[in-house]
């Protein structure tokens, strides 16, 4: 089969920067996300972060409900969770009286 079109980068160029409007620094994080309203689990967004913006992007996103996970620049994620699980919800240890 030939010319299938290729999404993606093309052949490895560098330079990529971050995808946060008027910012020109060069990424280093791929920001990967889905709208479970309208794309299935299998599919993946990815934005570009540099170090600064990328907990701007990320919390942009989950405060949408949005499945978000950050990995690195060099590390494509197949597949996002349907579900953002957060585990740092509170957990309430029970109190223990010491005797
Ligand atoms: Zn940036």
């Amino acid at each position: 089969m030939t010319g299938a079109p290729m999404i993606g980068f093309g052949s490895g160029s560098e330079g990529q920067t971050c995808s946060r409007a008027n910012c020109s620094n060069p990424a280093g994080w791929n920001i990967n996300w889905r709208n479970p309203r309208i794309h299935g689990p299998e599919r993946v967004k990815i934005w570009l972060a540099c170090d600064e913006h990328r907990d701007y992007l990320h919390d942009y996103l989950e405060a949408r409900d949005f499945p978000v996970v950050v990995t690195a620049l060099d590390e494509p994620l197949d597949r996002l969770p349907d579900v953002t699980t957060d585990v740092s919800s509170s957990v309430i240890a029970p109190e223990t009286a010491l005797p």
